[in-house]
């Protein structure tokens, strides 16, 4: 059994790198899932009857690709933050059932149950918030009262305390255990509740990562070197996600969980949207496309939800007939989870070489005849290079304002995810095209098709 532990573990390792690149994200995936089909059956083996385990492996994998099948990819982060909450479910009932089953465990495997309950039950709670507000089942905004923090406080406080009492004394302890339950249960709502907006995809991150901690600590409960280092991954890529993502959003991890993004404590966004909007359609699109040399696509959540990506290829491929450069913008939060625009580009056949990132972009910008937004809004905002007062105040955008000519694919002058209006669109050289945005690609490019 060590031996299909070594090559699960190592096959989870080399999966986790291979998604690091677009090119080898695919076969990743699969290469960690074979990796997770190794662990299971080596575990389950000999514990339990061969028809067992293909029944469970059955029911598990329907639904899992039932639902992978059925999720649109604009709904990814609801779907994320339900699997996180089901693995710390699982871990909380890991570390109750073997409490329940050996009433004096040692004092390691005793701490180890309290941590699996008190870290699965916060990220059960916590994920189901975040999937509600996500997916509108809830308002979506921070909910912040006064005392909240020290309520926190002095719950996570109860919480280590009756750890200790636990640890110290399990087969006394059972009513502790509970309390430790619905105090772990309790925090992880209100621990969520600050928090909404343009952070939740952080959230998310982070509740990954800790259902991540409690199976490690449920591997730790039932001695299984499989979970510890499957839960010890997820935790730690988890954490590195949320640092990568906070690093792009140009905030610390304690102002997201505690400052409550948009919320009345951070002054709303008004400043820098003086000016006219023009609007423009698709035939006068084409007229400056055409005489352009150099135009930069900048993708936002917009063309994820038109899906748009195919037609914006067509649209590059007209362009670069006609001898103009192309590249694509992109940004690390652009959509509704990291990676969502590459994901979307390379199903379009966008060949990698193309992507540029916001760092590389970001200096070419003023030499780049047309910017076209297609669907992004927050994360070509102006104002969050320039308006303190701004919520989004801080997070590096692409600087699309600073192109000779900005053409915004939209539907209507509403904002983006952060809720916050956005002064590019009132810009001089700013030209709105509302509508679908397919629709208003398609348009173009039969321009292009009548030449
Ligand atoms: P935004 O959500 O800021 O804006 C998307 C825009 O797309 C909207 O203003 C909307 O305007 C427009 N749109 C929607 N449907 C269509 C359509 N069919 N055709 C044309 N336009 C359309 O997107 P961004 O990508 O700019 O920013 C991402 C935001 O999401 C950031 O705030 C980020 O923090 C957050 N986020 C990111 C995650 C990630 O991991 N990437 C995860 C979760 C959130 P209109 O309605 O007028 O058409």
């Amino acid at each position: 059994m060590e031996w299909f532990y070594i090559i699960a573990a190592s096959l989870f390792v080399v999966g986790l790198k291979m998604l690091s690149s677009p090119e080898t994200a695919r076969h990743g995936n699969l290469v960690s899932a074979v990796g997770m089909l190794l662990a299971i059956v080596a575990t389950l083996q000999g514990r339990m009857s061969f028809s067992w385990i293909m029944a469970g492996f059955l029911i598990g994998s329907a639904a899992g690709a039932i639902s992978a099948y059925r999720v649109k990819m604009t709904a990814m982060p609801e779907m994320v933050a339900l699997f996180n909450g089901f693995g710390g479910l699982a871990s909380l009932l890991v570390g109750w059932a073997e409490y329940h089953m050996h009433r004096t465990p040692p004092t390691f495997t005793t701490a180890s149950i309290y941590l699996a309950v008190l870290i699965g039950g916060v990220t059960f709670t916590g994920s189901v918030l975040a999937f509600a507000k996500l997916s509108e089942l809830v308002p979506g905004k921070p909910v912040l009262f006064r005392g909240q923090q020290v309520i926190n406080a002095l719950l996570l406080a109860g919480a280590v305390w009756f750890g200790v009492l636990f640890t110290i004394a399990p087969e006394a302890h059972y009513t502790i255990l509970i309390f430790g339950v619905i105090i772990s249960l309790v925090l992880g709502i209100l621990s969520v509740l600050p928090i909404g907006g343009a952070d939740m995809p952080v959230v998310i991150c982070l509740l990954n990562s800790y259902s991540g901690l409690a199976a490690a600590a449920a591997g730790f409960v039932l001695a299984n070197d499989m979970m510890i280092v499957a839960g010890s991954l997820v935790g730690a890529s988890g954490i590195i996600l949320c640092q990568i993502m906070c690093k792009a959003m140009n905030r610390s991890m304690a102002h997201v969980l505690f400052s409550g993004f948009g919320s009345a404590a951070s002054a709303p966004a008004e400043a820098g949207t003086k000016g006219e909007v023009k609007s423009i359609s698709p035939q006068d699109a084409y007229f400056a496309l055409e005489a352009a040399r150099s135009v930069v696509i900048v993708p936002g959540y917009g063309m994820a939800v038109a899906q748009a990506q195919h037609v914006v290829k067509e649209l590059a491929d007209h362009l670069e007939a006609n001898g103009t450069e192309v590249k694509y913008a992109i940004h690390p939060v652009a959509g509704r989870m990291p990676g969502h625009m590459n994901v979307l580009l390379a199903e379009a056949d966008v060949s990698y070489d193309q992507l540029v990132e916001m760092d590389t972009i970001n200096p070419a910008m003023p030499t780049m005849d047309v910017a076209i937004v297609i669907g992004a809004n927050d994360v070509v905002n102006p104002a969050a290079r320039e308006d303190k007062s701004s919520p989004i105040y801080g997070m590096p955008i692409i600087n699309v304002d600073r192109a000779h000519t900005a053409f915004v694919l939209k539907r209507s002058m509403a904002p983006g995810f952060a809720g916050v209006e956005n002064p590019l669109f009132f810009n001089e050289n700013t030209r709105m095209i509302f509508g679908d945005a397919k629709q208003t690609l398609q348009a173009i490019v039969t321009e292009f098709k009548a030449t």
